[in-house]
């Protein structure tokens, strides 16, 4: 396994140049300060919610993943033969499939999880639930970890896997941040499925479509565990790829009239072909809008589309329901215990 670099975060145009010509602008790399803005984003969402406390809660665990971010220790980087192996299959490098992962993540778990408990009020009923997670051996945890990787929900834990879930998500994006920053091309190679993320084959959250420069207008889908964003054309289902009978649904009635500022900046993309959709976030209607808070803030409209017959393509790791068909999240049909 090699060395690791410094870590250094590298821009979106560093990346680019490093590149040496591959269009950045297809795919996003991870700000560093994803956790922190997603964090920004839950408790701004949380005021007058009806999911107030879970909500907080993950805004408490985002705040975590931010603080521990730049003090993650060294983890194993691709080998040149991991990096041409994936590129001749057409595979995602760092696959939730193939990838081995580096058992420094579950020390770092056990440190974000002391982290998040230390940063809860006294007498949240979250506290016993973090703790009874932290108890968890190693093998029970890769054992979890496998499982909400792969969508497998018979045997998860749906209680802990949010827990768990941060865990991995800092872990790939730390993973990601890294090897983009010792060679940035190893991770803008093509991959067999436009539907999962090309880093690390995971399904996305949502999708949003950027303001400002060149990715105005722009539609990105983001990635569920390790925070990359991947372009795909807007109008076109993100699960079957079709550009017919593609509609969009949202909570308030909109209008085709009205200025974007009273268009909803969340709406569902459904697709009349394969019965399936994601939603789609709108950076010009609300500059604040982020794909993961904003998803677990929406979940009405989950119901709404889900009652209509469609399936979500798609998953937000801090929140996950009981059976999957697929690798797809199944709707939610209950509140937050
Ligand atoms: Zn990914
Ligand atoms: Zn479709």
């Amino acid at each position: 396994m090699s060395s690791t670099p410094p870590n250094r975060i590298l821009s979106p145009e560093e990346i680019a140049l490093r590149a040496g010509g591959t269009d950045p602008e297809l795919r996003l790399m991870p700000e560093a300060g994803v956790f922190a803005e997603r964090a920004l984003r839950l408790r701004q969402l949380a005021a007058n919610h009806s999911l107030r406390d879970y909500l907080m809660l993950m805004a408490v665990i985002c705040e975590a993943q931010h603080r521990r971010l730049p003090d993650f220790p060294p983890v194993a980087l691709p080998t040149p033969q991991q990096v041409q192996a994936a590129s001749e299959a057409r595979q995602p490098l760092l696959s939730i499939h193939t990838w081995p992962r580096d058992p420094v993540w579950r020390d770092e778990w056990r440190t974000l999880m002391a982290d998040v408990l230390t940063h809860l009020p006294e007498g949240s009923p979250a506290r016993a639930g973090v703790q009874a997670a932290s108890a968890l051996g190693d093998d029970a945890l890769e054992q979890q970890a496998a499982r909400l990787l792969t969508g497998i929900t018979l045997g998860l834990d749906v209680g802990s896997a949010p827990l768990i879930a941060a865990g991995l998500q800092l872990y790939w994006t730390v993973l990601t941040l890294r090897a983009a920053a010792a060679d940035p091309r190893q991770l803008l190679g093509d991959t067999n499925d436009a539907t999962r993320c090309p880093c690390c084959g995971s399904l996305p959250t949502t999708s949003i479509t950027r303001s400002g420069g060149k990715r105005q207008g722009q539609r990105y889908l983001h990635c569920a565990l390790c925070n990359v964003e991947w372009q795909m054309a807007r109008v076109q289902c993100t699960h079957c790829l079709g550009t017919e009978g593609v509609h969009y649904e949202a909570l308030q009635p909109v209008t085709e009239t009205a200025p974007p500022s009273r268009l909803s900046p969340i709406e569902a993309e459904t697709c009349a072909t394969c019965q399936h959709y994601l939603k789609i976030l709108h950076m010009d209607r609300d500059a604040q809008v982020e794909p993961v808070a904003d998803d677990l803030a929406s979940m009405t409209l989950d119901l709404l589309v889900s009652q209509a017959g469609f399936s979500r393509h798609g998953v937000n790791l801090m929140l996950l329901f009981g059976d999957s068909e697929g690798g797809d999240q199944a709707p939610p049909e209950r509140g937050l215990g």
